[in-house]
């Protein structure tokens, strides 16, 4: 049976929700449709359930997309503090860690879910559960919505949430890409970002589990792209931890011949590193190799390294390392390169890079060019910011602006008529 809504939410996460309660707060009657049995599944699960809500420098060079210069007229829209007086206003205290990472005082993603459900419930923001979108037309004075339940909606405004790929435990899929083309976008080619990478070389069983705090590189072509400090965990199928999941979306991207390279002692100069090493092996001839680096390094590290040096018994006397493996050696501690050979699959992907075309949206209320009356927000477009905050930024940002110019464009309708 047919229905009649004014302005229909496709999608309750993070951007959504953002969308529901300005719109409302501005007068307009809002509907969400959620697929899910629940509203804001991934909010649980951000900042390892802490919630990294935004951060205090959401500056565009933490972005990337096609078009940045869409990116940052959206992102100036809403400055830092209209985000944090938005939250207060709902209840949430926040604290401001490492890095600017903003975080509700409360350290519980719940409450940040909790004090929204509230507010859409008291402006009576009214919500679906379990209701796919399955397709999105344009007639003349709206859209018409069909349901997973062959339920028939129209709706005088839209507002699509379906937010991007990654997540997939938490409800992402990419029926999103596939409504938004239908009504003319154009979707760039999706990809894994704020990942894990996987890597080609053979000893990686042989350090499962080591954490170490180093520097990495990711270097395409020959070219070194972006470099992150911080722990590094080596894993049965490369590496993770949080400098590599910023370098994730960089493996994903187009192009041949991908490495990271693991400097072991960012802190240290090369001479630090040599003298240390000459004095481990040539001060004590006769201790085994591997003893005479244990202490320096974590062991499941020393049988790997010296191998990689050319060394093949590693518990010989230190004496017999040549001067060649030793210099092999102290070349892998300060730059030991690595084959990247992708990155995990969505499952495991916090972010999606690519989406609808920032350029087919006007950036001050959100609206789609190609389908006036459609506002796009959240992950779904192509835009995807690091670690830190700024991809719920980016969400809370661009539903609050399609929320409130989809509730001024409603009114004005019906001033007119
Ligand atoms: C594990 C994890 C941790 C993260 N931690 C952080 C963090 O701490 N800080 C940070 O800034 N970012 C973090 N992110 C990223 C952040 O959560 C997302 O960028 C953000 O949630 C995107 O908001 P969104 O509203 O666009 O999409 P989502 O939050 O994904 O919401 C989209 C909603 O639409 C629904 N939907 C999809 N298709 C349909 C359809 N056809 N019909 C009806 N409903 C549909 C989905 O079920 C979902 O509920 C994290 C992501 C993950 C996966």
């Amino acid at each position: 049976m047919d229905r009649k809504e004014s302005i229909v939410i496709v999608g309750g996460g993070a951007s959504g929700m953002a969308a529901a309660v300005e719109a409302a707060r501005y007068g307009a009657p809002v509907l969400i449709l959620e697929k899910e049995k629940r509203i804001g599944k991934k909010l649980l699960a951000t900042g390892n359930g802490r919630c990294n809500l935004t951060n205090m420098d959401p500056d565009q060079r933490y972005y990337h997309g096609q078009n940045k210069n869409r990116i940052e007229s959206v992102l100036k829209q809403v400055p830092i503090e209209e985000i944090l007086a938005f939250f207060k206003d709902l209840g949430i205290t926040h604290k401001v860690e490492e890095a600017g990472k903003v975080y509700p005082y409360s350290d519980q993603a719940s409450s940040v879910l909790d004090v929204l459900m509230y507010e859409m419930d008291r402006l009576n923001v009214r919500i679906e559960t379990e209701t796919k979108v399955m397709s999105i037309q344009q007639k003349k004075s709206g859209f018409l919505i069909t349901t997973n339940h062959r339920n028939r909606i129209e709706a005088k405004k839209i507002i699509l949430a379906t937010g991007g790929k990654a997540g997939s435990p938490f409800g992402a899929d990419d029926s999103g890409y596939g409504l938004a083309k239908n009504v003319g976008h154009t979707i760039i080619k999706p990809f894994p970002a704020i990942v894990q990478i996987k890597l080609q070389e053979k000893w990686l069983k042989a350090l499962n589990g080591v954490k170490w705090q180093g520097e990495a590189a990711f270097i395409a072509d020959g070219e070194v792209k972006r470099k992150e400090k911080g722990e590094i965990l080596f894993t049965e199928y490369g590496i993770s931890g949080p400098p590599i999941l910023q370098l994730g979306r960089l493996a994903g991207e187009e192009g041949i011949n991908k490495k990271v390279a693991i400097a072991l002692f960012p802190d240290w100069t090369k001479e630090a590193i040599q003298a240390e090493i000459y004095t481990r092996l040539r001060n004590c001839p006769v201790k085994p190799m591997d003893l005479a680096l244990t202490g320096l390094l974590h062991k499941k590290m020393i049988p790997v390294l010296l191998k990689s040096a050319g060394v093949e018994k590693i518990a010989r006397p230190s004496s017999e390392m040549t001067e060649m493996q030793i210099n092999h050696l102290i070349q892998l501690l300060c730059n030991w390169e690595m084959n990247v050979s992708g990155t995990l699959s969505w499952q495991h992907a916090q972010v999606t890079a690519g989406g609808i075309d920032t350029n087919e949206l006007c950036s001050s209320s959100m609206e789609s060019s190609m389908a006036p009356g459609l506002y796009l927000v959240g992950e779904i477009m192509d835009a995807d910011g690091d670690c830190g905050g700024y991809n719920l930024h980016w969400a809370w940002c661009t539903g609050l602006i399609a929320g409130k110019h989809a509730a001024a464009s409603l009114s004005m309708e019906k001033r007119q008529f």
